[in-house]
């Protein structure tokens, strides 16, 4: 990641910037979870775009959706605000918008009465960063911020010209993009982390009697990633606090759980190689709960095997006998969710007579049973 300091010449000698790279990086600013499917789409519609337009060469017009891409990370920035510092921001509407300001909470600008991170396209861009100083904005950036709608206007004029046909040039500005919306991003830091640990330690959210969702990973999904729109930068800064500063909560143990989620949330979303089978944090959640396990994270119904003649991958277990042996065959790893013990598809084999699972023998291709079995006849 490049620091505030260094110039896009300097970036570029380090490492040859990709559009691609660009692009997840400008992700990173956006939410993981959408409040609804219509911001998911606009967004999803947003980056085909963008893509779209530079894989053909019109770089202007990428520009312009790129422009847009970065005004939606600046308005679910103002959203985040508006959660952490609701009076705050409530205030500088009201300064800046003064006889719009009812305008702006109207239904139709509003879902439901609640703002949405759409609400703040009402207000003209150059202005609308303004309310940034809630967070800490200073002139200079404030500057920088304009320009980039100036910039965006001259290219985005009808005028029959094609300004921006470099390739070179697209990927300097749209880096110049990423900078400015991480420097956005950053100004909500402190606030954020300090809003996090308020609001897990409120028993409302924190108690599974009262809570909206008894599962930890639940509950951290829906009541705080998906409700406060975070994106993977913001859940880089929460997952680095330490467990041990809840020790002294109450709740603490249920608030431990509940961070606990948050840090799996991230470890899932970052980790190219993730395998549910393989993570001990899974593994745990499921003990004794293969069933579970299948249903939910391989999404895998007992209901429509059954009802389609489908094998349900459960399985007594070669090791402890349990029925809790779960095969993922996409990637030929075996768990078994009573004793923990882990298989490859070269571990077992299943018994000649049978069918059943055993550890795999060169030698004697038939289970326990099915030898004693025959012995006995
Ligand atoms: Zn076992
Ligand atoms: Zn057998």
């Amino acid at each position: 990641m490049k620091s505030d300091g260094h110039t896009t010449i300097n970036a570029k000698a380090e490492e040859p910037l990709d559009f691609s790279v660009a692009l997840d990086k400008i992700l990173e600013y956006l939410p993981q979870e959408y409040s609804d499917k219509t911001e998911k789409q606009y967004i999803d519609a947003l980056i085909l775009a963008t893509r779209t337009s530079y894989e053909n060469g019109l770089y202007q017009f990428a520009y312009i959706q790129y422009h847009m891409l970065f005004m939606t990370a600046v308005y679910y920035a103002l959203l985040q605000i508006s959660f952490v510092h609701k009076k705050e921001l409530e205030k500088g509407l009201y300064y800046l918008l003064k006889d719009r300001y009812s305008e702006f909470w109207k239904e139709s600008n509003t879902k439901k009465g609640e703002l949405y991170f759409g609400s703040f396209a009402i207000i003209n861009e150059s202005d609308v960063f303004m309310l940034l100083r809630v967070v800490g904005l200073e002139n200079d950036f404030l500057g920088e911020l304009k320009d980039l709608v100036k910039q965006r206007n001259n290219y985005a004029h009808a005028n029959g010209q094609l300004l921006l046909t470099s390739d070179d040039l697209f990927l300097d500005a749209i880096s110049n993009y990423n900078e400015k919306a991480e420097k956005v991003i950053n100004f909500l830091k402190t606030d954020l982390i300090a809003f996090y640990k308020k609001s897990i330690g409120e028993k409302d959210f924190y108690d599974p009697e009262i809570r909206a969702c008894s599962d930890a990973d639940e509950q951290m999904e829906q009541e705080f990633i998906k409700k406060y729109s975070l994106s993977q930068t913001e859940l880089n800064w929460l997952r680095k606090i330490q467990l041990s500063e809840f020790d002294d909560m109450n709740g603490a143990e249920e608030i431990k759980t509940l961070h606990c989620a948050l840090i799996h949330y991230y470890i899932e979303l970052t980790r190219d190689d993730y395998i549910p089978i393989a993570d001990t944090y899974i593994q745990n959640k499921y003990h004794e709960n293969a069933v579970g396990f299948i249903e939910n994270e391989m999404g895998i119904s007992a209901y429509e095997c059954g009802k389609y003649g489908a094998e349900f991958p459960l399985y007594e277990c070669p090791e402890c006998g349990e029925e809790q042996l779960v095969f993922d065959q996409e990637n030929g790893k075996y768990h078994c969710f009573a004793c923990d013990e882990d298989f490859t598809t070269e571990d077992l084999a299943r018994c000649d007579r049978c069918g059943c699972l055993m550890k795999r023998d060169d030698d004697w291709q038939l289970c326990g049973n099915c030898t004693e079995e025959i012995k006995r006849d």
